[in-house]
C-alpha cells in the first residue's frame, strides 16, 4: 500500500479518528487471539497488524488482502469510514486468522460459514474489549456503519437475522435465521452474506444458552472447531455443526455445552 507511517506500536493518539480507532481495534482484536486463544496474531506466528486508512476516495468498504488491513472512509451517504466498528475490524482480520487454518471455499455455504465465522470471531472482540457477557452483548455487527440517513441498527444481526435494517433506498436485510429460509442465489458467491445467518443465528443461540461471556465456551468450540483438521474446505451447514458438537464433547464432555451447540443447530434447521 502507497502511504506513510502515523502510527506505530506505543505510539500517543494521533488525532487522526480513523488512525486511532483502526490503531485501538488492531490492538483489541490481537488481545482477544492473544489472551483467550493463546493465538499469537493472525498466522499464530506473530504477524505485524498493519492497517492502511482513508484508502482510495469515499471508498464503501474494508478488507483484509492478505497480508494487511485496509479501511475505506465511506461515502458519508449511507457509509461512516469502516473504523468505526470494532466488530467489522475484528470481521476482517477474523478472515486473516480462517485463511490460515483452512481454506473454506467462498461460495455456497462453505462461503457463508467463512463469513459467519468472521461474524462470530467479530462479535467475540466487541464483546472481549467491552466484558459483555452474553446477556449484555447486542450481538449486532457494524453498529455505526450506516449513517443516520439510513433505517438501520446494524450491518447485520446475530440475534434476529433479517432486522438490522429495512431501507427504502437499501431494501431490507435479507439474512435468514433458519434453514427453510436458506436463499438460494448466485449474487454474492451464493448468498455468503446472506446465509451466513443462519449459522450466526446457531452461534448466537449456543452461547445464550451456555451463558457467561462467550468467549470462554462457545467461542472456544467455535475456535477449536475452526482449527481442527476435520474442517475441509467444501464443509457445509451441516458438517461443520457436527464438528461444533464434537468439539464440544471433547473440550467439555458429555453436558449442557455439547447440548446446547446440538440444540443450536436444530433450532436452525441444520441438523435433526
Ligand atoms: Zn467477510
Amino acid at each position: 500500500m502507497p502511504g506513510r507511517l502515523i502510527r506505530a506500536e506505543g505510539q500517543a493518539t494521533t488525532g487522526d479518528v480513523a488512525a486511532d480507532e483502526a490503531y485501538a481495534y488492531l490492538g483489541a482484536t490481537y488481545e482477544l487471539f492473544w489472551e483467550v486463544f493463546q493465538r499469537h496474531s493472525i498466522d499464530g506466528a506473530g504477524l505485524p497488524l498493519i492497517g492502511t486508512v482513508h484508502y482510495g476516495q469515499n471508498y464503501e468498504n474494508a478488507f483484509w488482502n492478505g497480508e494487511q488491513m485496509v479501511f475505506g472512509d465511506g461515502d458519508g451517504e449511507i457509509f461512516n469510514r469502516f473504523t468505526i466498528a470494532i466488530d467489522i475490524v475484528g470481521h476482517e482480520l477474523a478472515h486473516g486468522v480462517i485463511e490460515h487454518e483452512t481454506s473454506l471455499a467462498y461460495k455456497g455455504q462453505s462461503g457463508a460459514l467463512n463469513e459467519s465465522l468472521a461474524d462470530v470471531f467479530g462479535t467475540l472482540v466487541k464483546q472481549y474489549h467491552a466484558k459483555h457477557s452474553v446477556e449484555q452483548a447486542d450481538w449486532l455487527i457494524g453498529v455505526g456503519l450506516f449513517t443516520d440517513e439510513v433505517k438501520a441498527t446494524a450491518l447485520r444481526s446475530m440475534k434476529a437475522p433479517g432486522s438490522a435494517y429495512d431501507d427504502p433506498a437499501l431494501g431490507k436485510d435479507p439474512q435468514p435465521g433458519h434453514m427453510r429460509d436458506y436463499v438460494d442465489t448466485t449474487e454474492d458467491n451464493g448468498g455468503v452474506h446472506i446465509n451466513s445467518g443462519i449459522p450466526n443465528r446457531a452461534f448466537y443461540l449456543a452461547a445464550t444458552a451456555i451463558g457467561g461471556y462467550a468467549w470462554e465456551k462457545s467461542g472456544r468450540i467455535w475456535y477449536e472447531a475452526l482449527c481442527d483438521e476435520g474442517l475441509w474446505d467444501t464443509a457445509d451447514f451441516s458438517q461443520f455443526a457436527a464438528l461444533t458438537v464434537d468439539v464440544a464433547e471433547r473440550l467439555y464432555g458429555v453436558g449442557v455445552e455439547q447440548q446446547s451447540v446440538r440444540q443450536a443447530w436444530v433450532d436452525v434447521g441444520v441438523i435433526a
